[in-house]
């Protein structure tokens, strides 16, 4: 099932969630009648209280930046206020040269987990969606904390929907620049699954229905400029297209 926030009629309010099936966005509690699904009325699809990501979860990607892979999953938040939908320029921030895209697969949390076993985190999901966890990667390396490099605003695109499963077999995770592919990876290639992560994470802080756990990126991150649009695909779930803007 595709659950989407969709901008309400009229454009105003803070979005209302939806049930895409057959063209058509049903409200998924109380609301209007169906209306035809309008890609454009496409919001973020989560209101987080947090984004947590993980660094270093494919081998390859922690290789290129010249880490070691952990030996314990390595997560840091990215603000709620860093959150854009769909179609939302990535805004390039004038302290940074260098900012670059990151491609991820993203769990959405449906119920509040805490200390939950690996075993039991799949029925505390609600989905997945994709996610690009941009990155000023000069700030990431000159000051070692991940808070300004990645807690920028519009530097936490998310969408276009949630899909409720995946399907079976290979999961790609792929960053398109104007087209052109700079990173695909796969979601069995990382070094702890998504069940390990949300466990370990509901270890340290409660997760909250709506939270979003971000499982890292495969190798091939990159610049972006602006006028460029970049694009994560996932497989099962769908593309996430953004603008890059100065
Ligand atoms: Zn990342």
């Amino acid at each position: 099932m595709r659950i989407a926030r969709l901008r309400a009629v009229g454009g105003e309010g803070a979005g209302e969630f939806h049930r895409l099936e057959g063209g058509l966005a049903i409200p998924m509690r109380g609301g209007g009648p169906p209306r035809a699904f309008d890609p454009a009325d496409l919001l973020a699809p989560v209101t987080p209280t947090k984004i947590v990501a993980v660094a270093r979860n494919y081998r390859d990607h922690a290789r290129e930046l010249g880490n070691e892979p952990p030996a314990t999953p390595l997560f840091f938040l990215k603000p709620p206020s860093s959150v854009v939908g769909p179609g939302e320029p990535i805004r390039l921030p004038p302290w940074s040269a260098e900012v670059h895209h990151e491609a991820e697969l993203a769990a959405v949390v449906g119920r509040r987990l805490r200390n939950v076993s690996p075993e039991r985190v799949r029925e505390g999901l609600l989905g997945f969606t994709c996610l690009n966890d941009v990155t000023a990667r000069d700030v990431q390396r000159s000051e070692k904390h991940f808070t300004r490099s990645k807690g920028a605003d519009s530097f936490c695109p998310v969408g276009p929907w949630i899909e409720t499963e995946l399907p079976a077999g290979e999961i790609a995770v792929e960053c398109r620049v104007d087209g052109e592919v700079r990173q695909r990876g796969a979601a069995s290639e990382m070094i702890f699954p998504i069940e390990r992560l949300v466990a370990f994470v509901s270890e340290v802080m409660t997760l909250e229905p709506g939270d979003v756990i971000s499982t890292g990126t495969p190798a091939g991150v990159g610049p972006l400029r602006a006028g460029q649009t970049v694009e994560v695909e996932i497989t099962g779930i769908g593309v996430l297209r953004n603008p890059v803007v100065a």
